[in-house]
């Protein structure tokens, strides 16, 4: 829904969704030991929260077993666990469309649901600030590139 209202490719934004989560049910160490595999010079912040690791390591699945070669979509997938600086839209509608999904069931759901339908820039900043918010609540570590999402995003808006 969110590909259409926003013009972006529908079947590439179909191809991320059903591949984002490839790598979700992997243990721990299966996921440090594949994206250690398969990248180099993964920053500190991911190992100190590994789960994360299911973004890139879901990419390299949606590689090499689906054979995905599209950039974007790989990238989609990749960041949909922390979001970054310059998401494309193909990337910044994976990252809101995960945070909306209808399972989701949390206080404020409802507006940013809403929110995503008008601005989708506005979307990703009120998702981000969910995550700070609910990290900082927890005493849980944040990852610099949710910091750097929403940052890039404000930045844009002045
Ligand atoms: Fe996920």
């Amino acid at each position: 829904k969110l590909a259409i209202k926003y013009s972006a490719d529908v079947n590439k934004a179909r191809i991320a969704a059903l591949l984002h989560d490839a790598a979700k049910n992997m243990s721990i160490d299966e996921l440090v030991k594949i994206s250690k595999e398969n990248y180099k010079d993964i920053d500190e912040d991911y190992y100190n929260s590994p789960q994360l690791l299911h973004g890139m390591v879901g990419a390299s699945i949606a590689r090499d077993v689906f054979k995905i070669e599209d950039d974007d979509i790989l990238n989609a997938i990749t960041y949909h666990t922390t979001g970054r600086a310059n998401m494309s839209l193909l990337e910044k509608i994976i990252y809101v469309a995960d945070y909306i999904e209808p399972s989701r069931d949390f206080p404020g759901v409802e507006f940013l649901r809403e929110i995503s339908y008008t601005n989708l820039d506005e979307a990703v900043i009120e998702c981000c600030e969910s995550t700070i918010k609910y990290i900082l609540s927890k005493k849980l570590l944040l990852h610099k590139n949710t910091i750097e999402a929403r940052n890039y995003l404000l930045i844009k808006k002045q």
